[in-house]
C-alpha cells in the first residue's frame, strides 16, 4: 500500500532542496548568525518564528545557533486560499514577551511580495527592540512588491510555488522533509 508521504510526493513536480542540502545550508546560516551576533556581545537573542511555515526551519536553525536564544511566535495570515498573496496581513497571534531593548531576529519561511515582512517589521520596530534582523529560508526576489531588508537568506528561488519543510498548500504538505515545486495542476 502507498504511504502518505508517497501520496504527498505525487504532487511534487520537482525537488528543489533535499534533506541533506537543507541541513547543510541551515547549519551554515546558523554559523553566520552566531558569528555576527558574537561580535555584538549580546546577552540574549529573541528569535520570533512566524507561524506556521517557519516552524521546521526555526527548530533546525536554533539547534545550531551558539548564543543565548529565547523563542517566541507570531501568526499572521497573508494568503487566503490558493497560491497568491491577498495583499492584506492579519495578525492572528502576537508574541508573548516584550521585545523592548532586546536583540530580535524574525525567522520566516519565504519572502515573496515582501508585504508580510514589511508589515511585521513596522509593527515590531514600533516596540523599540535594540536591533531587528530578518532571516528567511527562501527568497523569491522576482516577486517582490516592496523592499524589505533581509539579513539572512537560505536560498533564492524562481517564481514557483513551493511546498514541504514547513511550507504548505491549503495546510497540507508541511511534513515533506524536502522542498519541492507543487505541480501546477494541483492548484489550477
Ligand atoms: P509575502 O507577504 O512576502 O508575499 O508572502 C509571504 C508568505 O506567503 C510566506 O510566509 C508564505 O506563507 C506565503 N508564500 C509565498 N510564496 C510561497 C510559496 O511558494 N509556497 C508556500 N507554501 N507559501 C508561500
Amino acid at each position: 500500500m502507498q504511504s502518505w508521504q508517497q501520496h504527498l510526493a505525487e504532487s511534487v513536480e520537482e525537488i528543489l532542496f533535499d534533506e541533506e542540502t537543507l541541513a547543510k545550508r541551515v547549519k551554515e546560516l546558523a554559523k553566520e548568525i552566531t558569528a555576527d551576533y558574537q561580535q555584538l556581545n549580546i546577552s540574549e537573542l529573541v528569535i520570533i518564528g512566524i507561524l506556521r511555515g517557519s516552524v521546521l526551519f526555526m527548530s533546525d536553525l536554533i539547534r545550531h545557533i551558539d548564543l543565548p536564544v529565547t523563542i517566541d511566535f507570531m501568526a499572521v495570515s497573508s494568503y487566503t486560499k490558493g497560491t497568491r498573496s491577498s495583499g492584506t496581513v492579519r495578525i492572528l497571534k502576537d508574541i508573548n514577551e516584550s521585545i523592548q531593548d532586546k536583540h530580535v531576529m524574525i525567522v520566516e519561511d519565504i519572502v515573496d511580495t515582501g508585504l508580510t515582512l514589511q508589515c511585521l517589521r513596522e509593527l515590531l520596530c514600533a516596540r523599540q527592540p535594540k536591533s531587528l534582523r530578518i532571516c528567511t529560508l527562501l527568497d523569491k526576489p522576482l516577486r517582490r512588491r516592496v523592499e524589505v531588508p533581509v539579513d539572512y537568506v537560505g536560498f533564492q528561488i524562481e517564481d514557483k510555488f513551493v511546498i514541504g519543510y514547513g511550507l504548505d498548500y491549503n495546510d497540507h504538505y508541511r511534513q515533506l522533509p524536502y522542498i519541492g515545486v507543487l505541480k501546477p495542476e494541483i492548484y489550477a
